[in-house]
């Protein structure tokens, strides 16, 4: 799978799975829940199993972290953002020779706290002075945020579109000289 991991945040990293969002439908790259957890291990979380219901949650916070990054924000994304941002893995209690125990089912570093801790990624990124942006190629869609010193970051990276903007206003030029 074609994944980038040049947002400079990992809750923009999230975005940048649907990929090609200047497109109308954009494309998917979280196809299926063993998509996800590729995804999930490669940002460093160590997952075990993700379930179909994993997938929509992380599809449901990649679209509102979207929304309220790029649009006028909604208060119906905040809270989405929020209740993940704040959702501790289910806990119950268990009784174990005449001892009452608290059992976590979702360990630490499962994909509830890989959500939640991209979820407070967003959180931690919405109100922050470095801007996100949208890579300046017509066809590109990515969106990352932007840390240079300046805040003049055009592309989501060099090598993927900085190298062919370049190259295309080198040819620009060549084509100009020769004519
Ligand atoms: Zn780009």
């Amino acid at each position: 799978m074609d994944w980038t991991f040049d947002g400079g945040r990992r809750c923009l990293d999230l975005v940048n799975t649907l990929r090609s969002r200047h497109l109308a439908e954009g494309v998917e790259l979280l196809t299926s829940p063993e998509a996800l957890a590729e995804w999930l291990r490669l940002a460093g979380f160590a997952v075990d199993v993700v379930t179909s219901e994993d997938l929509a949650t992380a599809i449901r916070l990649r679209e509102a972290v979207d929304r309220l990054l790029t649009q006028p924000p909604d208060e119906a994304d905040a809270a989405i953002v929020n209740q993940l941002a704040a959702s501790p893995p289910p806990a119950r209690l268990v009784v174990d020779g005449g001892v009452l125990l608290r059992e976590v089912s979702v360990p630490p570093d499962g994909v509830a706290s890989a959500l939640g801790a991209i979820a407070a990624d967003a959180v931690d990124l919405a109100p922050s002075e470095a801007p996100v942006r949208i890579c300046s190629a017509e066809d590109c869609g990515l969106r990352f945020c932007d840390t240079s010193p300046r805040r003049t970051r055009q592309w989501c990276s060099m090598a993927r579109c900085g190298n062919r903007a370049k190259a295309r206003a080198h040819y620009a030029r060549v084509q100009v000289r020769n004519r």
